[in-house]
């Protein structure tokens, strides 16, 4: 089924149910909000998601939408993402897998290709016959800007003399 984010709200909701069949979910209405909330690469904190939809079914408890984020989370319809702060931030699983760089920093984020860790999921079934649940990784670091700023004073990557480092990858 095509997925048109640009389709009115009944067409959105309609097919929020039919995922919600696809994972043998009950389809309830505070299920459809709840998923609703959601736009399209939305990152959203559980208070985040009761925001949105307490402002359109203001009849929906919190307690709801923490219960049911939590039931969504272990079926594998959204995931939970510590992405600094220790604030865990929910998001809709998609086809397309991807992760996230966060720098501890400046707080900026990147998204990381799902391709640079493919390898790692399928290394660790090859070493550990073991099915590793690597859906949406938060990596922590210093971003390339920090880093460069780092280096005019601040605290230093750890490496040493200027000949052993690696090239750095540009950001256009
Ligand atoms: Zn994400
Ligand atoms: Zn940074």
């Amino acid at each position: 089924m095509p997925d048109d984010s640009s389709s009115p709200a009944k067409d959105r909701h309609g097919a929020i149910a039919t995922r919600l069949r696809q994972a043998g979910q009950r389809v309830t209405l505070p299920r459809i909000m709840i998923l609703d909330a959601f736009t399209p690469g939305a990152h959203l904190t559980a208070e985040e998601v009761f925001g949105r939809v307490a402002r359109r079914a203001p009849e929906i408890s919190r307690s709801t939408v923490y219960r049911t984020l939590e039931t969504f989370r272990q079926n594998g319809i959204v995931s939970e993402t510590d992405l600094g702060h220790g604030v865990r931030h929910f998001e809709l699983l998609e086809t397309r897998r991807h992760h996230h760089l966060v720098c501890h920093r400046c707080g900026g984020q990147a998204e990381l290709d799902d391709v640079l860790v493919a390898p790692l999921r399928d290394a660790v079934a090859r070493h550990h016959g073991f099915a590793a649940d690597i859906e949406h990784l938060a990596i922590f670091g210093t971003c390339a800007t920090c880093q460069a700023a780092g280096d005019q004073g601040g605290r230093r990557p750890v490496t040493t003399g200027r000949g052993d480092e690696p090239p750095r990858a540009r950001t256009t």
